[in-house]
């Protein structure tokens, strides 16, 4: 996979999602993120030889929701190693991706760190010994180390509109707490999260920001390898919450959604992929961005799956 087979690819596939009428929901729990434009469609993609290419709205920021998990996760491995799974399980989820039923089915364990019990509790283990302030510094700073590019924010409207509409999350952090698994105070730990899930970045920026999965970050490995495939057995896994089957059909590489309508997707040693587009399909994942990399793996074979 070189420049010169992806850049045609890309355009193409820009022309192909233009055409699509199907465009999804936009999410409108989160009220600040309810009036994006559908339309809008980008996509970037880093290579090997550290190239990087991109087509569409691959400049516009977005909000990246969950995609910020995988950012998270990474920065508990390296603090708690697997002593971080005594406190969340590594199987899909069945039910929605802010379901209360299947953390109480589970005794307040949260099935995967990528559903949101997982990410809350995933955010509690980074406030050990640290403030909140000092926390969101930390995943900021992780963040823009990885996408070699320190121009990278959270944006405090969308935090703050998450928080003022967040009741789903906030009983998710109490029957945490109930339960023994959340440390801090619910709306601390919750307020926590709403920002690191407010962060803001173009595709060009989280294509960057996710080479380090992909092994091709220019400084070499920004955590152990031995975590790295850790991360990407969970995004091929639960990375599209109970939709994780579908995309594994589809797309077959790992890959970790939003509900701003983004997803990083990794082909280990080859690329690293972000796509967005904000109308989402039933599971809250990008329905476009979906397709899109749907067509991008096909056609290049990318699927781990494929065997031609
Ligand atoms: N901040 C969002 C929430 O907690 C993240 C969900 C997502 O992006 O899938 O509902």
């Amino acid at each position: 996979m070189d420049s010169q087979s992806v850049r045609p690819l890309l355009d193409d596939i820009c022309a192909a999602m233009e055409q699509r009428e199907d465009r999804g929901r936009v999410a409108d729990y989160i009220p600040e993120l309810a009036g994006i434009d559908p339309d809008q469609f980008g996509i970037s993609i880093c290579l090997a030889d550290g190239q990087q290419l991109s087509a569409g709205d691959a400049t516009t920021g977005f909000s990246v929701q969950s995609v910020s998990k995988v950012f998270t996760l990474a920065i508990a491995l390296g603090r708690y190693g697997s002593r971080f799974w005594d406190r969340v399980g590594r199987e899909p989820s069945t039910l929605v991706f802010n379901s209360v039923q299947e953390l109480e089915t589970r005794d307040g364990i949260p099935p995967n760190p990528f559903v949101n019990s997982g990410a809350i509790v995933t955010t509690d283990s980074l406030l050990v010994g640290a403030t909140p302030k000092e926390t969101l510094a930390e995943i900021i700073q992780f963040v823009r180390q990885a996408a070699s590019d320190d121009d990278i924010y959270m944006d405090p409207e969308v935090a703050a509109s998450e928080n003022a509409s967040g009741h789903r999350n906030r009983s998710l952090a109490h029957f945490l707490r109930a339960c023994g698994n959340l440390r801090h105070d619910c709306d601390l730990t919750l307020g926590t999260y709403f920002h690191h899930c407010a962060l803001e970045m173009t595709c060009e920026q989280l294509a960057r920001t996710g080479r380090f999965l992909a092994g091709l970050h220019p400084s070499g490995h920004l955590i152990q390898p031995g975590h790295i495939r850790s991360i990407n057995a969970l995004m091929m896994t639960c990375g599209h919450y109970n939709g994780s089957g579908e995309f594994a059909y589809r797309v077959g590489i790992p890959g970790k959604s939003g509900v701003g309508g983004g997803i990083l997707a990794i082909v280990p040693r080859r690329a690293s992929i972000a796509v967005w587009s904000p109308g989402l399909d039933q599971f809250g994942n990008s329905l476009r961005g979906t397709a899109a990399l749907a067509k991008l793996t096909h056609l290049l074979r990318l699927s781990v799956f494929s065997v031609s």
